[in-house]
Order: C-alpha cells, then sequence, then structure tokens
C-alpha cells in the first residue's frame, strides 16, 4: 500500500501524493497540531521510489505533491524528484518546506532540487514580524525567513509563502513585518490563512488559561487590509482556506479575498472595507461566527 502524507495544500488537490518524510522536523509551533503524534522521519529512498513506481501504475494527475512538512532535508530529494520525474511524468512536483531549512542551504544545493523537478515550494512564514515569530515559536527570524525565500527564489523555485492573520494584537506591526518580508521575497503566492485554535496545541493550553486569544473578526479583517495596503512586489494573493471565511446567522457572508497584486489592490481593499463594515454590524447584532466559533463547538474540523 502507498503511503500517503496526511496533509497536503489545498492547491494540491488533485496531485498524486507522495510521502517523502513523516512529521516535521521542529513540530513546536504554538499554532501548529497537525504532526504532534507523529515522530518525525527520513523515508527510506527506496521505500519511496517503490510507491512512486505503484503510483504510476493507476494514478492519473499532472502534478505531484511531496510530503510531509519539510522534504528539503531528505539527503536524496533530488534523486526521488527525478524518479517521479521519469515514471510520473508531471507538469509540476510541489513540496512543504521550511524557511529555516531553505535559509542554511546554498542556492547550489536548492538550484541543484529545483533542476531535478521539484519546482515549487510552500513555505509556513506566518508573520514577519519577529516578536510574532518568537510569540508562536516558529523558530525562525524575519532575517532568515527572508533569507531563505530569496534563495529559493534565487534557485528557480515557485514559491508560496502563508500567512497567518488574527494572531496577534500586535497586528499592525504583524501586518506592516508581514508585509515588508513578502516584498523582499517577492514570492510568487501568497496564502492567507486565519489562526484557529485547535485543541491540545500551545496557543489552546495557553487560551485555556486566559493567557491568549485570537483576534476578533474585525480586527483581523483590519490587519488583511493593512497588510495588503503594504505589499508592493507582484505577486498572486489565495484565501483559499475555509479559515479565512465569517458567516452570520443565514451563511456565509464572506470567504476571503484573492487576486493579482498589485493590480486589484484597489478591488480587495473594496472587498475588505465592505467585508470590515458587514462584520462589525452582525457583531452587533450577535450573529458574527468565525472559524473560531465554529471550531470549538466541533461545527468545523480544521
Ligand atoms: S507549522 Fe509547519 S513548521 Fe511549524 S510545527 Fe507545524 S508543520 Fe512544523
Amino acid at each position: 500500500m502507498i503511503e500517503v502524507p496526511p496533509y497536503r495544500p489545498p492547491s494540491e488537490a488533485n496531485s498524486t501524493l507522495i510521502r517523502v518524510t513523516r512529521g516535521c522536523p521542529w513540530n513546536r509551533c504554538a499554532f501548529c497540531g497537525m504532526y504532534k503524534t507523529e515522530k518525525f522521519q527520513i523515508r527510506n529512498t527506496e521505500d519511496v521510489k517503490k510507491d512512486i513506481l505503484a503510483a504510476s501504475k493507476f494514478m492519473h494527475s499532472n502534478t505531484v505533491f511531496f510530503g510531509d512538512s519539510d522534504n528539503l532535508v531528505h539527503p536524496d530529494i533530488a534523486e526521488i524528484s527525478e524518479f517521479a520525474v521519469e515514471k510520473l511524468n508531471p507538469e509540476r512536483i510541489t513540496s512543504y518546506g521550511r524557511l529555516k531549512t531553505a535559509s542554511s542551504m546554498s542556492t547550489k544545493a536548492l538550484r541543484g532540487i529545483r533542476n531535478s523537478g521539484l519546482t515549487r515550494l510552500h513555505f509556513g512564514l506566518e508573520s514577519g514580524d519577529d516578536k510574532t515569530l518568537e510569540m508562536i515559536k516558529k523558530g525562525i527570524t524575519f532575517r532568515e525567513a527572508v533569507e531563505g525565500g530569496k534563495k529559493a527564489k534565487r534557485a528557480g523555485f515557485e514559491v508560496s509563502l502563508y500567512i497567518l492573520s488574527g494572531i496577534t494584537e500586535r497586528w499592525e506591526e504583524h501586518a506592516l513585518n508581514s508585509a515588508m518580508a513578502v516584498n523582499a521575497i517577492e514570492p510568487d503566492f501568497v496564502r492567507l490563512r486565519t489562526i484557529t485554535v485547535i485543541p491540545s496545541t500551545i496557543l489552546w493550553h495557553r487560551m485555556k488559561k486566559g493567557a491568549y486569544a485570537p483576534l476578533d473578526p474585525v480586527t483581523r479583517l483590519k490587519e488583511v487590509k493593512l497588510f495588503v495596503e503594504n505589499i508592493e512586489c507582484e505577486t498572486t494573493l489565495y484565501s483559499d482556506h475555509v479559515s479565512n471565511y465569517l458567516w452570520n446567522r443565514r451563511g456565509i457572508f464572506y470567504t476571503g479575498i484573492s487576486g493579482k497584486l498589485p493590480k486589484e489592490k484597489e478591488k480587495m481593499v473594496d472587498e475588505l472595507d465592505r467585508a470590515i463594515r458587514l462584520a462589525a454590524d452582525f457583531e452587533r447584532k450577535g450573529e458574527l461566527i468565525d472559524s473560531n466559533m465554529l471550531a470549538s463547538s466541533g461545527r468545523i474540523l480544521l
């Protein structure tokens, strides 16, 4: 039986999923519960190749995704990518990676991986604000994140950066410094996720003790607006996750903003202004619902 990664980005929903490593070599982020029960392991290269070979017999996708959270640490990642290209002939191979790992690698080593056929990396930046990065235990600084992202870009990767909104009371610094990191890295994609506090994570324990609370939805939208207003590089922004949605009693009224920056900035800011007005109105009426409220009552699983 093929071993598949338990998580993949929404954009890889139709990809052939290949597990190259298991779990996360860091596994300490305060908001993350993804691999808490998984001990990090580098999978045996021959076993991964057997899975690729098996997938080639019945998978017919044009794209391939490698899990789990940081395959740049696999010593044979280039060999595995080359094998996947040979057997699966995909249009693209994508993987999660850690910016910290990329920052510690040479551009030459990254280019070798890129040239083997792995073309896109998904990095969780979460924030460009050092104090926020420390608070969420991301294990990286602004400087290291920018270095890692720029190296990946220089090596020829398409870079997809994840930003976590609503995570901190320092929302203005978080928005401005995250925009600064994005402007420095110039990623191909920026993907917004809204913090949803997951049971058993460090943030969940802090929240239970009254030592942490995610931002309210209206302030969170103001933070996203400030972030978008300050992005100056060319990139494509997506809010491709249910955590960004807002509901009232009748259903979803906001699904997040998406579009090309800077070309569609004005349109996105207008959408955010409208969402802020609606959210404030529903909040006044006691009708505003966000992903945290749904998750805490078990109505959505993230
Ligand atoms: S967010 Fe990413 S780096 Fe952090 S613990 Fe989770 S999988 Fe690991």
